[in-house]
């Protein structure tokens, strides 16, 4: 195996549990590694210390472990089997009213670069970096093994996860089984996944929990669902009791999804309707006095730089729906943005709040759900944040 060498007090971050390796902190390496390629690392000192992962990029080691193990088929069905013991534990995993979960978050599961979604029998797989990709499938072995009889597809869809300029002919596609069954259960509602062509794994996993509480918030409420995606949120709300559900996402493929998932749930149900439009332009064009808003966008800020204008963009939204929300009304308001921490977000709303001249209350600060772990030793792996608000 090939060996990075660090420089003097670089091996700090590693002590500390830390998985990544940034190209600054390399002294030199026995021979240049291949993209993807596993690596021994080692101190100044020549003390053994991590191995994982190598990839050009900032980010040129990610560590897969710090004991000196093989990274082999049983390194990945140990890791996983982790990883399928914590979802039991949580109580998202081996149930009948709920087959959706994500089985591996990355760093949260000691397994950077890793994603697995599961959708009833089938698994999706998403690499983001290039060694996980290179590993694809031994990990596809491993986990048919780990999750034997509970799964009999393993998606793999890395299309736009990985680094472009690696080049390395990602296909989607399955790796193990074939199947044209998409409809997955989140708690005893049903929906279909697009992982074919859908944004992430297929469906935003990550706000089951949030989706959950906005149920006990739906009765008789006229609901606003804006940036809807696959309608997660509408469908929580009907089977809440909401007077009427209107969903909004600028892609007529999501208003698609949306209607095909409320029809699964609720068919012929006349309370809801879908618009393809623009957020904003909707919101300064509506009619309808809604007394429940969901505010889920994308991330406004992929990068560190752009927090500054994430953090207006957050402001203008949410001002937008305090201005309009009907006295009474509650709002569900979102980011998902890693580079945005969740004081930064409650700071946005609150000058959101202040501007639109309104009494707010923070009644539920949200956050990701257990299926999406951090790891103690990488808070950068937080991201979902929420506020749960009453606009006097
Ligand atoms: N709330 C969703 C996830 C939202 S993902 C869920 O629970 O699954 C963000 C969505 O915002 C995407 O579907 C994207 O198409 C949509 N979007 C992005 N920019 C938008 C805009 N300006 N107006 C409306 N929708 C937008």
């Amino acid at each position: 195996m090939k060996q990075i060498y660090l420089k003097r007090g670089k091996d700090e971050s590693l002590r500390r549990f830390h998985p990544w390796i940034f190209s600054g902190a390399i002294h030199h390496m026995s021979e240049q590694p291949e993209e993807g390629e596993t690596v021994e690392v080692f101190t100044s000192e020549n003390e053994y210390i991590a191995t994982g992962h190598f990839q050009i990029g900032s980010i040129m080691v990610r560590v897969l472990s710090f004991e000196n193990e093989t990274i082999d088929q049983k390194f990945y069905e140990h890791r996983l089997a982790v990883a399928l013991d914590v979802r039991r534990c949580i109580g998202v995993a081996g149930r009948e009213d709920n087959t959706t979960y994500r089985l591996v978050h990355g760093e949260g599961d000691n397994l950077p670069g890793l994603v697995i979604d599961v959708y009833g029998k089938t698994a999706v797989m998403q690499a983001h970096s290039v060694g996980m990709h290179v590993d694809r499938m031994t990990i596809a072995e491993a986990l048919k093994n780990v999750m034997k009889g509970e799964i009999e597809n393993i998606y793999y869809k890395s299309e736009t996860t990985l680094p472009f300029k690696a080049d390395l002919n990602q296909e989607n596609g399955f790796l193990l089984g074939g199947c044209a069954d998409d409809i997955a259960i989140e708690n005893g509602l049903k929906f279909h996944v697009d992982w074919l062509r859908g944004q992430k794994t297929g469906f935003f996993v990550d706000q089951r929990n949030n989706r959950s509480l906005l149920e006990h918030y739906s009765k008789g409420r006229k609901v606003l669902n804006m940036f809807c995606y696959t309608g997660g949120f509408s469908f929580y709300a009907m089977r809440g009791g909401a007077e009427l559900v209107h969903s909004v996402d600028s892609s007529q493929k999501a208003i698609d999804l949306t209607n095909a998932n409320v029809e699964l749930n609720f068919p012929g149900d006349t309370r809801h309707k879908a618009f393809a439009e623009d957020a904003f332009k909707f919101l300064d064009q509506m009619e309808t006095p809604y007394d429940l808003i969901i505010l889920d966008p994308p991330a406004f800020a992929k990068h560190k730089d752009a927090l500054r204008n994430a953090l207006k963009g957050y402001t203008r939204l949410n001002k937008k729906a305090f201005e309009k929300i009907t006295p009474g009304g509650i709002v569900f308001t979102f980011s998902c943005s890693q580079a945005v921490d969740k004081d930064h977000f409650r700071t946005a709303v609150f000058s959101a709040a202040a501007a639109a001249g309104r009494k707010v209350r923070i009644l539920h600060q949200l956050h990701q759900p257990a299926d999406h772990p951090i790891n103690i030793y990488h808070p950068e792996g937080e991201y979902l944040k929420g506020l749960v608000l009453y606009v006097e």
